[in-house]
């Protein structure tokens, strides 16, 4: 493998071989957001990133979990000072979360409120069949200015992908939305400068293995040719975008290309 490579969603902790996989990113230069789900999983997280060069860890309190684990959202408070990325946040109202979703955007809202008044956050967002409330929520409670905000595995509707540029957010692409007509779609028509790639590991698989960071190659791959760029080419426009959401000046983070 050749050239860096950028996974900006992936549940590095969630592999049995955790530690071999944050080594692989170094080892790789795939810039790599290891997002977790509890805050609980923040430390081992933190500690293991801090001796990386190309692995960050996000403190993290997902949707589908916070119908169990809402009370943890005290403890995520208490590590957010030391927390540059946050993730995996959001809202999902499937039908398997649905019930929760008053829950949901009650921990949303104080995580949102939170990175707010913290200032320089940078956040990997979950929102399953909520992105309008999701963008609602962005809109109401993260001034652009106070963090940015990138929408992971973004499923919402072409207006929604509309609405959630005009707020300044960054789309994470995987392999599965590049699979799906709709994806395709909407990924062909987002502004070049806003786009980056993930895996969603280990929760994507694909021949009934698990994908992991180094499969950042072969959605670079299939965007580069969504994109009708070379993968030269598209390698260069996410590795600039990659600076411009992680970079702390604000005038950076103004329109796409
Ligand atoms: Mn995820």
């Amino acid at each position: 493998m050749s050239g860096k490579l950028i996974d900006f969603h992936c549940h590095l902790d969630l592999y049995p071989d955790f530690e071999r996989q944050v080594s692989d990113c170094d080892r790789h230069e795939i810039y790599t957001l290891a997002v977790t789900t509890l805050p609980a999983a923040w430390p081992r997280n933190r500690d293991f990133a801090a001796a990386t060069k190309h692995v960050r860890a996000g403190l993290g309190l997902h949707p589908q979990i916070v119908e169990e684990r809402w009370r943890e959202i005290d403890a995520w408070e208490r590590y957010l000072p030391e927390a540059r990325y946050i993730g995996e946040v959001g809202l999902d109202a499937g039908p398997r979360h649905y019930r929760s979703l008053q829950r949901q955007k009650d921990v949303f809202r104080r995580i949102l409120e939170a990175c707010a008044s913290e200032g320089g956050r940078i956040l990997s967002v979950h929102s399953v069949r909520a992105a309008s409330k999701v963008l609602d929520m962005i809109e109401e409670n993260l001034p652009s200015g106070r963090g940015k905000v990138c929408l992971h595995w973004f499923t919402g509707s072409e207006r929604e992908a509309q609405r959630a540029v005009k707020l300044g957010c960054y789309f994470s692409v995987n392999i599965e939305m590049l699979r799906k007509e709709h994806g395709l779609k909407l990924v062909s028509r987002l502004p070049m400068g806003r786009l980056l790639t993930e895996t969603d590991g280990p929760f994507t698989t694909m021949d009934g293995r698990p994908l992991r960071p180094a499969d950042s190659e072969m959605v670079l791959r299939e965007l580069a040719t969504v994109r009708k760029l070379s993968v030269e080419e598209m390698r260069s426009v996410l590795l600039a975008n990659l600076k411009g959401v992680t970079s702390r000046s604000i005038t950076s983070e103004v329109a796409g290309l």
